[in-house]
């Protein structure tokens, strides 16, 4: 039997590091788009909790709810939470989707929204971003027009820009079904959209701890919505997919956002200087308002990403035949990190164009 669309997982630092006679310590995830900061305030949290494992979360993780409305400024009855965008991304499929129904966004952009909707047999229209990546906007607005749900990512990922405020209000007005933005890099721009969700009732706007909160491994995230959209979403979720340790330390980031506007701040001035170390290096790198830059490498992209691997760097490369297949996308990272791949780069760069 043919497995259903799913998502590919990466291999775990402990199976790199197993691999190539690394230690753990050694490898630096440059594919991920989290960040690179540590977050041993949480401690705190985790030893007193520590004491009551043996009971179940809250299921209907009200401080939770709470504590990202008052963040966003909406109402808990906006707030659903989720596992991650990922778990919220196939929550919203299982709601909206499903056979004779219809799908949509642009591509590339995040695989999962493809496989959500393919999983619920649902039809799936994908619309091509032009070879310079600009946003096919009369194409994509005619497909949400037919569409039960339309997954639009800003800023997009790989490409790592953001559509303008106007296309986006245009595709939600014009859409038949449903508009989920994922806004998992959204902090990295300043942007929410919490105040559209009164506006527009077909909105669903999707947000994460993972990235610019730093704290992919808690694996939370919530969507804001009108109330019955939530409603709809929340009778779908499972009781308790986020441990209890994950939602208080959400609740505790959500309620003091100053570390992650930190960590947003030291981010966005690496960006600049990663950018113009991957220029000096002979790479096209392209325009990124998030935490990753996604670069025209050239034929030798995949073999770059190989050699890189073997020394503990992890990068985003794209099987042959994709339409990334001559990019790599890279994390930006701490300017420690960031030095030893650019040094690595150089190091490697002579051989695999060598090969290719
Ligand atoms: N959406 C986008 C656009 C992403 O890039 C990622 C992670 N790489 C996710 C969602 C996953 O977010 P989460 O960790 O909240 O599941």
């Amino acid at each position: 039997m043919t497995p259903p669309p799913h998502y590919e997982w990466q291999p775990t630092t402990a199976e790199i590091a197993a691999r190539y006679g690394l230690l753990e310590s050694d490898i630096v995830r440059f594919d991920h788009n989290t960040s690179p900061y540590a977050t041993d305030w949480a401690a705190g949290i985790v030893t007193p909790m520590a004491r009551s494992l043996n009971e179940y979360p809250g299921a209907s993780y009200m401080p939770l709810r709470h504590a990202a409305a008052t963040y966003l400024g909406v109402a808990p009855e906006n707030v659903v939470p989720g596992a991650g965008v990922d778990e919220l991304v196939l929550l919203i499929a299982k709601a909206f989707l499903g056979p004779h129904t219809r799908g949509c966004a642009v591509v590339p952009t995040y695989p999962l929204y493809e496989i959500a909707s393919l999983q619920r047999n649902s039809e799936f229209i994908a619309i091509s971003y032009s070879e310079s990546f600009s946003f096919p906007q009369d194409a994509f607005g005619q497909a949400a027009e037919t569409s039960d749900v339309t997954w639009l990512c800003v800023p997009n990922n790989p490409t790592g820009e953001r559509i303008d405020d106007a296309t986006i209000s245009r595709i939600i007005r014009d859409a038949r079904g449903i508009v989920a933005i994922d806004a998992a890099y959204a902090e990295l721009t300043g942007d929410r959209w919490a105040d559209w969700v009164e506006r527009y009732d077909n909105l669903i706007v999707l947000h994460t701890m993972s990235k610019a909160f730093g704290l992919a491994a808690l694996r939370v995230g919530y969507a804001i919505g009108s109330p019955d959209l939530i409603a709809q979403i929340d009778v779908v979720r499972p009781p308790g997919s986020i441990s209890s340790m994950s939602a208080e330390i959400a609740v505790a980031a959500l309620a003091d956002p100053h570390r992650m506007q930190r960590t947003v701040h030291r981010i966005t001035k690496e960006r600049a200087r990663l950018a113009g170390l991957l220029d000096k290096s002979g790479f096209t790198v392209y325009p990124s308002v998030t935490n990753f830059l996604l670069c025209h490498v050239g034929p030798y992209a995949s073999a770059l990403s190989a050699s890189l691997l073997e020394t503990g760097l992890v990068v985003r490369s794209y099987p042959h035949g994709h339409p990334l297949t001559e990019y790599v996308r890279f994390t930006v990272r701490s300017p420690a990190e960031d030095d030893r791949l650019i040094a690595a780069i150089a190091r490697s760069l002579p051989e695999v164009i060598g090969t290719a």
